[in-house]
């Protein structure tokens, strides 16, 4: 709890949050890395609850819960707590000779009061990857998770008060009538994952209060395949990218860009694949497979495919609730998508991969770059030329070579988007940039008076003279 300070039980979230960031309380490092360690407990004891909440919400797979979101949950907090006394140095700056005893310095400053807003479909990692960047940088933070994944909300906001102290850290629930008044409020940095749509609301309510913000958004992220390649090992990568959580993954793969002598092989081996992944059948109540999060999801995705002038080659069918309270759509691959096509109106956030066919690689560049930046980028090759030209001549959140989804394993890297895909970058030293501001720090020492004799006025001929 909060020092010498009395917060009063009914006091909103966000004053008490206030209230304990003026305190100082969130500063030290000790202190910091004791809320991510247990931050890291919390999951390491709840890790059934959380798999059962997600199967509920999602119906993920308890193997999918423990290794992407609660393993590489944990991994956050405690690379977090690793690296925070590294993080917080003071960064000495370069000077001109005459500045050398100012002791001219910056430091990360935890910017002050944050809100992290969540969606449903890795509730468990962007909650926590965000929260405990947010630690590290010494905020006190409110987390508003998706009413769209109530099972998880629910538990996070029981069992973060057990761990973490409720004065600092609190989760917010509700739908947009709560958020439109959140959002009222002055906050000092707003995280956001989510749409574009909604990031456009939240971008308008932080310009009030001059609130900066790192929007986390999607996109359709392309995947460009060599015909050089091998195209079975491809094939397995793209399509366990694009069925994990049935398509409803920021970074999964939307479409393919190849050349037409490739599709039939391509097409084959995604056959295969998918027949690997789930013999029974993906739409088999024991499969693996997960489910659609709404109706309305559900039926965008039909209306999507049924107004494709491709060709449906795979998959294809789809299953309504019936009582069960599973919407699904197998993993359904379609060939002969021109431009304008209704599978690349929208980001697809789901399990349906178009082929589009290209004469070359360059070409396959110049349809990516003739849309929106996208967050991921992936191309399939083993040519370094190819792979130098993409990185060069695109622009995306960021590439992966010969993989997909895998590059998020990777905390090192800066994750977030560019242009419609979002922006700042989240994970590990990145996140806590995000959360910190740069504050400079000079300490002029009194015998600089001699060097600044000319700065003063009356001004003098002799003060012009350099
Ligand atoms: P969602 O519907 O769960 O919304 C996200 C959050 O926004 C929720 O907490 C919700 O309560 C809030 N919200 C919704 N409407 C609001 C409003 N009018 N005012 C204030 N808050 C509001 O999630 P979604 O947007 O459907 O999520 C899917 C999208 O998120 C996809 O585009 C996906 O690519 C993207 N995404 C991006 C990342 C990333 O890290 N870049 C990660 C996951 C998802």
């Amino acid at each position: 709890m909060v020092g010498n300070q009395r917060i009063r039980a009914r006091e909103p979230i966000h004053s008490t949050l206030r209230t304990t960031f003026r305190s100082g309380v969130t500063k030290p490092i000790s202190w910091r890395r004791q809320q991510l360690l247990q931050l890291a407990r919390l999951l390491q004891d709840n890790v059934e609850l959380f798999a059962e909440a997600l199967s509920v919400d999602l119906g993920r797979p308890k193997q999918e819960v423990y290794l992407i979101e609660v393993g590489g949950s944990i991994q956050h907090c405690l690379l977090n707590a690793e690296k925070l006394s590294e993080w917080t140095k003071d960064h000495e700056v370069e000077v001109p000779d005459y500045q050398k005893s100012w002791k001219a310095r910056y430091h990360h400053s935890p910017k002050g009061v944050v809100l992290i807003i969540v969606p449903w479909n890795y509730p468990v990692i962007l909650s926590i990857q965000s929260l405990s960047s947010a630690i590290a940088a010494g905020c006190c933070a409110a987390v508003k998770p998706s009413e769209l994944s109530p099972h998880f909300s629910t538990l996070f906001a029981e069992l973060l008060p057990k761990y973490l102290d409720p004065a600092a850290y609190s989760v917010i629930q509700g739908a947009i009538p709560e958020m439109t008044k959140v959002l009222e409020l002055k906050w000092d940095h707003i995280c956001y994952t989510g749409n574009g749509r909604v990031a456009r609301i939240i971008a308008a309510a932080a310009a009030k209060h001059l609130t900066p913000l790192t929007l986390e958004l999607g996109g359709k992220s392309p995947v460009i395949i060599d015909p050089a390649t091998n195209i079975a090992l491809a094939a397995k990568r793209i399509m366990w990218g694009k069925v994990n959580n049935s398509g409803q993954t920021c970074v999964a793969p939307d479409y393919v860009l190849t050349v037409s002598s490739a599709v039939p092989a391509l097409v084959e081996a995604f056959k295969r694949q998918i027949c690997a992944l789930f013999p029974q059948g993906a739409l088999d109540p024991a499969s693996t497979y997960g489910r659609l999060i709404s109706e309305a999801h559900a039926e965008r995705l039909k209306s999507l495919l049924n107004r494709t002038k491709g060709t449906v080659v795979i998959g294809g069918r789809s299953e309504g609730a019936n009582g069960t309270g599973k919407h699904a759509m197998e993993p359904t691959v379609v060939i002969d998508v021109k431009d304008c096509d209704s599978l690349l109106e929208e980001e697809l956030f789901g399990p349906i991969l178009p082929i589009i066919s290209v004469e070359s690689i360059s070409e396959a560049i110049e349809f990516i770059n003739s849309r929106d930046h996208p967050l991921a980028l992936y191309v399939f090759t083993d040519n370094e030329e190819i792979k130098q030209e993409v990185i060069n001549k695109t622009t995306s959140g960021g590439v992966t070579f010969n993989d997909t989804f895998q590059q998020v394993s990777v905390t090192a890297l800066p994750f977030g988007g560019v242009g419609e895909s979002g922006y700042g970058r989240q994970s590990m030293i990145h996140g806590f940039e995000d959360f910190s501001y740069k504050k400079g720090v000079v300490d002029i020492p009194k015998d600089a008076e001699s060097f600044f004799a000319r700065r003063y006025p009356p001004y003098t001929a002799e003060s012009l003279d350099f």
